[in-house]
């Protein structure tokens, strides 16, 4: 087959904060579904009932797994639109006009926001952060008194950086004041025991492919009954919340994708936690002047180092090296991936950008073999 005709290189695989690959338990069980379950989730008759039982009971487990009740979990295509739709609601239909945010968010809050602004005269207030990229909680506080009725949105782990947000204070600041808390958090959702209730987290969105599920599907938990109008119209789906026949295969996925991500949470924790802390140490050893970003040996999401390396090699050209000796790593999000310079995130954190940085992302499928590989290839091409 085409699509697989260059697949037999072995890749080293850095970039699950880009994507991971599916666990082939997960597969398994899709499978299964697809092979058995074909009825539209809406149609009234047996095959529809029984896919409406497939999707409900993905729906009890992903709400169970989050402290959620289910009738707060609504499927969505992943965490873009998720964003999205929530941002859209909140300003279009529950009348909020000032959204608090970061200059650290990702495109998926930021390019909303940005058009939200020009169609409905909403106003953006940026948080400062430091150059942890740490929220600034003073500062917060300070735009939450001048606009309690606003809506904050800040992402729970950062995912160029994995600078964690204090999620817990975050939340009580926000509702002191009688504000709305969101958080994007694509990158934790199935990497940490994130229970929705404590801290209250008013919407949150996954994105399965984030945990090695399926790509294409996510949700949005939207909590305390801040329902809004639908961002995709057609049919009445998820309680009218988002049109368009279910992913059932997708969302089996996901729901499988995020009960084994959250039986084997400790374990695999630990497992990569120590890779990234293997990494660090070989790299301050053998590439003396490297710097990590964001706050690496702090609060930050065990799966992405941030680093920069001697400025040796031309920013553009470090990928694309890496790339040619098999090795994938990013430099953040989608759209910056491909070149160093492209980093909203390292620019705003002070980072020097003639310097070349990337953003190395863990998973339980890696290796100490392979850390030590990554870290040889790093000082070849930095030598
Ligand atoms: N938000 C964050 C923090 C992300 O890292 C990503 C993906 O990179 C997204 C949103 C977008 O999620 P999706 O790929 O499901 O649209």
């Amino acid at each position: 087959m085409l699509i697989f005709a260059c697949m037999d290189q072995k890749l080293i695989y850095f970039d699950h904060a880009a994507s991971t690959p599916i666990d082939l338990q997960v597969l398994d069980v899709m499978q299964d579904v697809a092979k058995d379950v074909f009825g539209n989730p809406s149609s009234v008759h047996e095959a529809g009932r029984r896919a409406r039982v497939v999707i409900e009971n993905a729906r009890r487990s992903i709400a169970r797994n989050l402290q959620v009740t289910p009738a707060e979990v609504f499927f969505t295509s992943g965490g873009t639109e998720a964003n999205n739709a929530i941002l859209w609601g909140c300003a279009r239909d529950l009348g909020y006009r000032h959204f608090i945010t970061s200059p650290l968010e990702h495109p998926a809050v930021l390019n909303p926001l940005e058009t939200i602004r020009e169609q409905h005269n909403i106003r953006i207030h940026l948080v400062k952060v430091d150059a942890s990229g740490h929220v600034d909680l003073d500062h917060l506080a300070g735009l939450l008194q001048q606009h309690p009725d606003a809506v904050v949105s800040l992402m729970h782990a950062n995912n160029e950086t994995g600078t964690l947000l204090p999620v817990k204070a975050v939340s009580k600041l926000c509702h002191d004041h009688g504000a709305l808390f969101h958080s994007d958090t694509v990158q934790t959702i199935g990497k940490f025991g994130v229970n929705l209730r404590d801290p209250n987290i008013d919407f949150a969105v996954a994105s399965a492919h984030k945990f090695h599920g399926p790509k294409g599907v996510g949700f949005m938990v939207i909590r305390a009954g801040n329902f809004f109008k639908p961002f995709v119209l057609g049919g009445g789906q998820e309680r009218n919340m988002r049109a368009g026949t279910e992913n059932l295969y997708g969302i089996v996925g996901m729901a499988e994708a995020l009960n084994l991500a959250h039986e084997g949470m400790e374990k695999d924790q630990r497992h990569i936690l120590a890779l990234k802390k293997t990494c660090m140490t070989m790299l301050k050893e053998k590439l003396p002047g490297v710097a990590f970003n964001g706050d690496a040996e702090g609060s930050s999401l065990h799966t992405i180092l941030n680093l920069t390396l001697p400025a040796v090699i031309d920013p553009d050209m470090l990928l694309p090296r890496l790339d040619m000796e098999g090795i994938c790593v990013s430099s953040g999000s989608a759209c910056a991936s491909g070149t160093t310079k492209g980093s909203h995130v390292l620019e705003a954190l002070g980072v020097d950008m003639q310097r070349p940085s990337l953003r190395i992302s863990f998973s339980r499928y890696n290796t100490p073999e392979e850390v030590q590989q990554l870290v040889d290839v790093l000082v070849k091409v930095s030598g």
